[in-house]
């Protein structure tokens, strides 16, 4: 991820040397010159040409390019690396551990937010500040556990749930690069597999802090599909979130193929966070499918050891990704950053009246 702050950085430091400005001619001169000649300065049209495509990408446009589906396809298998991702092994810890590292690398406040089931487990939070609302939460979660037929030893869990895991660490990553006027939660639960345990966990507390968390996104199982160019993603919860997610769907990720279900679901750790349960919030829950009914004919790898990574689409997980950092970040009210082309105007123009000798 530091790769992409890496690119960032350089592309500005590579735009903010313009040559020195030679010896300045009279104000009134230099003005009359800059209307006449300034657009055939091949330093002011190039300022130009780039200008027009800063102004062509609209800040979302530019957020969501930022999203790598190599990055996200890392996470996948740094996450079946752990072996088994079970609740109460080895590899449970250091993918808690793997998790807060990683979200601590993108520069976000990072707490492991504790919970007793049969013994201290932990869900994992990193937190954006908002800059208008901070009051204002919105979460996207999914749960990092596994589980199989051989859950102690060898549950690599890679639909269920790195895929969910993975769009979460990949959206932190690109978001956590942009500023938002409210709070952005991104968090892994723990436990899922034993009932929602962390999330439960989360949930009640979050409410006993008075957490005025307004919409909440979970994924769970996002990168199966059976090989299906018709595959779509089910996206089940409170109405107008649900709305939302495939309105900006539709708009930024028009290739993502979704279909509503609107209601309260138990299944994931969304159901925590409905408004049924936790007044003042919403949730849902986006999972992949391959058939009308939303249980039958899903991944037939469903918690069994044979759930890995070289059976995902991730060309559509990537686009759930997308969409779900769209929808995140129109919540959460995007705050364009700062226009770079046009802080750099005036010294292009600079350089092109310095230019003019005579
Ligand atoms: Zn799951």
């Amino acid at each position: 991820m530091l790769r992409k702050q890496d690119r960032r950085a350089d592309a500005r430091r590579a735009i903010r040397h313009p040559p020195p400005p030679g010896p300045s001619p009279h104000p009134k001169l230099q003005l009359e010159s800059a209307m006449r000649k300034s657009l055939i300065r091949p330093p002011l049209a190039l300022g130009l040409a780039l200008f027009s495509g800063w102004l062509a990408a609209s800040p979302m446009t530019n957020l969501l390019g930022q999203l790598s589906q190599f990055d996200y396809q890392d996470y996948v298998g740094n996450l079946q690396a752990f072996g088994t991702r079970y609740f109460n092994t080895q590899g449970n810890v250091k993918a808690t551990n793997y998790l807060a590292d990683t979200l601590n690398s993108f520069g976000l406040s990072v707490r492991q937010d504790a919970f007793d089931y049969g013994g201290t487990r932990y869900n994992v939070e990193a937190t954006l500040p908002g800059l208008v609302t901070p009051n204002q939460i919105f979460i996207i979660g999914a749960h990092f556990d596994s589980t199989s037929n051989d859950p102690q030893t060898n549950a690599p869990g890679a639909d269920d749930n790195a895929s969910g895991t993975a769009a979460m660490l990949e959206i932190a990553s690109v978001l956590s690069q942009y500023q938002f006027a409210s709070t952005i939660r991104f968090i892994g639960f723990n436990a899922e597999e034993q009932g929602l345990i962390g999330s439960n966990a989360y949930a009640a507390a979050a409410q006993v802090r008075g957490d005025t968390i307004v919409g909440m996104l979970n994924l769970d199982m996002i990168a199966y599909t059976a090989g299906l160019a018709t595959q779509d993603l089910e996206v089940m919860g409170d109405k107008w979130l649900v709305d939302r997610f495939i309105a900006d769907a539709a708009t930024y990720v028009p290739g993502l193929l979704t279909q509503a279900w609107y209601g309260d679901y138990y299944g994931s750790d969304h159901y925590y966070f409905h408004s049924s349960r936790y007044p003042g919030s919403s949730s849902l829950f986006g999972i992949e499918d391959t058939a009308t009914d939303i249980w039958s004919n899903s991944n037939p790898y469903y918690h069994k050891t044979t759930d890995t990574a070289d059976r995902l689409d991730y060309g559509f997980a990537y686009k759930v990704t997308q969409a779900s950092a769209a929808t995140l970040a129109d919540l959460a009210g995007l705050i364009p950053e700062p226009p770079i082309m046009l802080l750099l105007l005036p010294g292009l123009l600079l350089a092109a009246r310095g230019r003019r000798v005579h």
